[in-house]
């Protein structure tokens, strides 16, 4: 299977879980996770149709986007060290990873610094996974308030990662959750539509479920490039 195939099959795959829960596949972003991948590759999935790619890691990021087509969009996963912020520049459209306090300061000065307000979503840790990735559900309200005192930093919704052994109805519990914390902070005052919009879950393994539980990104890698 080709990368062309295989970007069919998830669109067509996304589009069924779309509307089996009443939703419009138009509503629901594929973020194609280009880590690990080369150029080529990439370029394939550009080719495509694609334009919006993933990375996990700075240094690579900083090597692959400017040899790619100039409107290709960049979404920042992984963990985001403090100390490599400075290598981020406009080209990024979204940090998916914003997980500390420490890296809300960082962003915003650096922003500040260079007039680039940043868009991040927020990540959390619904599983509790030892691997602690992202706050703690309870953690995420104070954060989100404190966010609005650093006006270089936009949040623009959640991410998580689920869990990364569970079974498919366990990990849709856990994207039901970040929905369902998303919900309640909508209610109460927290966040508005717009700094709420997004819930970016679903990796390969469970893109289908975390659609059906209202996933507005998905990020997708290996079903896409072997
Ligand atoms: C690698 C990665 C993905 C994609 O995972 P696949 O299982 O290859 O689809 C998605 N999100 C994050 C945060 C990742 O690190």
């Amino acid at each position: 299977m080709n990368v062309e195939t295989n970007i069919k099959d998830v669109l067509i795959r996304i589009k069924a879980a779309a509307e089996r829960t009443d939703r419009e596949a138009s509503n629901i972003q594929l973020v194609v996770v280009s880590k690990n991948v080369s150029l080529e590759k990439i370029e394939e999935a550009y080719k495509a149709g694609q334009k919006n790619f993933g990375e996990n890691r700075v240094q690579e990021w900083m090597q692959k986007h400017s040899l790619l087509p100039g409107n290709c969009e960049w979404h920042i996963i992984g963990r985001l060290q403090t100390n490599k912020i400075k290598y981020l520049n406009e080209r990024v459209t979204l940090i998916h990873s914003l997980d500390r306090f420490s890296l809300l300061e960082k962003l915003n000065s650096e922003g500040e610094k260079n007039q680039i307000i940043w868009p991040t979503l927020v990540q959390v840790n619904v599983a509790r996974d030892q691997a602690k990735a992202g706050l703690e559900i309870e953690e995420v309200k104070d954060f989100l308030l404190s966010a609005k005192d650093f006006p270089y930093v936009r949040v623009s919704g959640l991410m998580t990662i689920g869990a990364l052994k569970a079974e498919p109805e366990e990990t849709r519990g856990y994207f039901r959750k970040l929905r369902e914390l998303r919900d309640n902070l909508l209610r109460q005052g927290v966040g508005n539509e717009e700094e709420l919009k997004h819930l970016s879950m679903g990796m390969s393994q469970d893109y289908e479920l975390a659609v059906e539980e209202g996933a507005t990104i998905v990020r997708i890698g290996s079903k896409i490039f072997g």
